[in-house]
């Protein structure tokens, strides 16, 4: 393929574009329309024979969208990718397609809010059930495997404990027994972590995250081998419906463009804020993959080439501790989401994670006193200078 040995910074840039096949436009154009023109009515029985290449209506396909398929196929070094209206809507795409009524997933123990919320869904109408696993070592990911184990669903980094998955370790497992592996690599973005080329099969992002990047599109990116993703797109895309809009579409195409420069800013200013927040007195433990003393440390190094932009903490004390800290914040933004370029933090117990029950939130490592700071691209000194105030009133 043309890119193949370009590096990523190159490919988020000129990945899947050819500016001759569209009047010399040097960015891609904006095809904002719901439907394509035949030129004869055979044209049209043709196209929907799938006889002849080109676009039907917007739904099947779309000139724009297809550009940041291909763009995002290339960066994260898989066949195909296809394009969605929301994170969501390529996570439920994937795992409808992917299973029917009496199968199982193997999950990691924590995901997504919304996640956890489809997979219970999908447990109470459709019996497709799942079990959560640490997935710590082999033994640990093989004991949950049924013969009705259709997918393995795995975060890594882990919202929002930032826990790792060793991904190598678990493409071995699932290759004993003919599983896909799907990561849901949101947290991670493909500049820091390309699970395809470490085995896995599936790529979900929610690029509402750092592939836009600026806090306003809602969007979802799925990458995989080409006939899955033809089939995605000819079943659940197309008539479950969870399209993307050809603006949205382009607004990610500029969006990833920068995306290697801004996730190094993020990893930079996430690793100082961590070192800092880390000897503050008000605060009780930090949970971020670049410390080299957390125990998982190891696996980062494997897997990823820094250690991302976010950042979970718990403080000394309760909830209502944890919930004054943010309100005393000025700079730094309540609200959920993350990678954009504002700082934003968020308490999961309540926002991102209320949906999950207290008990199974516990197991997960969610607890009252924790909270989730997406680390933003202003200067690092900013962000601690309003980090300190608010955790030094705490203190006193
Ligand atoms: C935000 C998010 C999603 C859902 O994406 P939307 O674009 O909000 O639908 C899924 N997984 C992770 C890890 C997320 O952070």
């Amino acid at each position: 393929m043309e890119n193949e040995t370009k590096k990523i910074d190159t490919v988020v840039i000129h990945g899947g574009y050819d500016s001759k096949e569209h009047k010399g436009s040097l960015t891609p154009p904006l095809y904002q329309t719901s439907t394509f023109t035949f030129e004869t009515a055979e044209q049209g029985e043709r196209r929907f024979a799938g006889n002849e290449e080109g676009f039907i209506y917007s739904r099947l396909g779309n000139p724009t969208v297809k550009a940041l398929e291909t763009r995002i196929a290339l960066i994260e070094g898989g066949e195909a990718g296809l394009a969605f209206g929301s994170g969501m809507a390529a996570v439920s795409a994937v795992l409808l397609s992917l299973t029917k009524t009496g199968d199982h997933i193997l999950c990691s123990k924590g995901l997504y809010g919304c996640t956890f919320g489809l997979l219970q869904l999908i447990k109470e109408k459709y019996n497709i059930t799942h079990h959560y696993s640490g997935m710590e070592t082999e033994a640990a990911t093989e004991e949950l495997i049924r013969p009705e184990t259709k997918a393995i669903y795995v975060e890594t980094p882990i919202n929002p404990t930032m826990s790792l998955i060793d991904l190598e370790m678990v493409v071995n497992v699932a290759k004993k027994y003919n599983i896909p592996v799907i990561v849901d690599n949101t947290f991670c973005s493909p500049y820091l972590q390309q699970p395809i080329k470490l085995g896995c099969d599936i790529v979900i992002h929610s690029a509402t995250k750092y592939i836009g990047g600026h806090g306003d599109v809602i969007a979802g990116l799925v990458v995989g081998k080409q006939h899955f993703i033809n089939e995605l797109a000819m079943t659940t895309r197309k008539d479950v419906g969870g399209i993307i809009s050809p603006i949205d579409a382009w607004l990610l195409l500029r969006g990833l463009k920068t995306l290697p420069v801004r996730m190094d800013r993020h990893c930079y200013n996430a690793k100082r804020i961590a070192e800092l927040l880390e000897q503050h007195e008000s605060i009780d433990g930090i949970f971020y993959p670049g410390d080299s003393k957390n125990p998982q440390y190891h696996i980062m190094k494997k897997q990823m080439s820094q250690a991302g932009g976010l950042i979970s903490f718990t403080i000394k004390g309760t909830k209502e501790n944890a919930q004054s800290v943010i309100n005393e914040l000025k700079l730094i933004k309540i609200a959920v989401s993350l990678g954009d370029a504002e700082t934003l933090i968020q308490h999961p117990a309540t926002m991102t994670h209320a949906v999950v029950p207290e008990d199974q939130r516990q197991q997960m490592g969610i607890t009252d006193n924790m909270l989730r700071l997406s680390v933003g691209l202003e200067a690092w000194e900013d962000i601690w200078m309003d980090l300190k105030q608010a955790l030094d009133i705490l203190a006193k």
